[in-house]
């Protein structure tokens, strides 16, 4: 297994529409593999392929708390296939957009459908933060982030200040150990 980079806002990488996947071959068992790596050393509950740079439809997920054992999930092509009219709201960050929450309302229930590790389909019907974070990760895969669903104002905003900070050639501060990661949704 291998750490890799997360790529930050402006990179345009993430406005791409990920390729679904195939077989589950050699490469997406390792792509799979480092994503979880990269998502526990974030840390952050989500992480989809192409805030590593891969335009794949792969998400991760684990979204036990610190004195949870873990819980590992893997959701390859998944697909929204019906919302709730019941919205929510929750507060969100982005691994790809450090150090920034907002809240964001989305549909409060979901159905997914998706292939597992083992290419085998399945569906699931997700409510609360498992429901977030499946939207946050889908969206991902579609070239979309949380920012879209805020507004353009504050949008903007957010947008400069990295654009800045990458014009000045500054890394991005790291995110502080101590927040729970279930902030860092992914
Ligand atoms: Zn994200």
């Amino acid at each position: 297994m291998a750490k890799r980079d997360i790529l930050i806002i402006p990179d345009k990488q993430l406005r791409l529409t990920s390729e679904p996947v195939g077989a589950i071959d050699a490469s997406v068992r390792t792509l799979i593999e480092d994503m979880f790596e990269t998502m526990y050393e974030a840390p952050g509950i989500g992480l989809a392929a192409i805030q590593v740079g891969v335009p794949r439809r792969v998400i991760t997920l684990d979204l036990a708390r610190k004195d949870e054992p873990k819980a590992p999930q893997v959701f390859i092509n998944p697909e929204v296939v019906w919302s709730s009219e019941e919205k929510s709201v929750y507060e969100e960050g982005c691994l790809s957009i450090p150090e920034y929450y907002e809240e964001v309302e989305r549909p409060a229930a979901v159905r997914v459908k998706y292939l597992d590790r083992e290419g085998q389909p399945q569906e699931i019907e997700a409510s609360g933060l498992l429901a977030t974070c499946l939207q946050h990760e889908i969206d991902h895969i579609n070239g979309v982030l949380f920012i879209d669903h805020i507004s353009k104002l504050k949008r903007d905003m957010i947008v400069k200040k990295f654009k800045k900070a990458q014009k000045r050639g500054e890394p991005v501060k790291p995110l502080s150990e101590d927040k729970e990661p279930s902030h860092h949704i992914g």
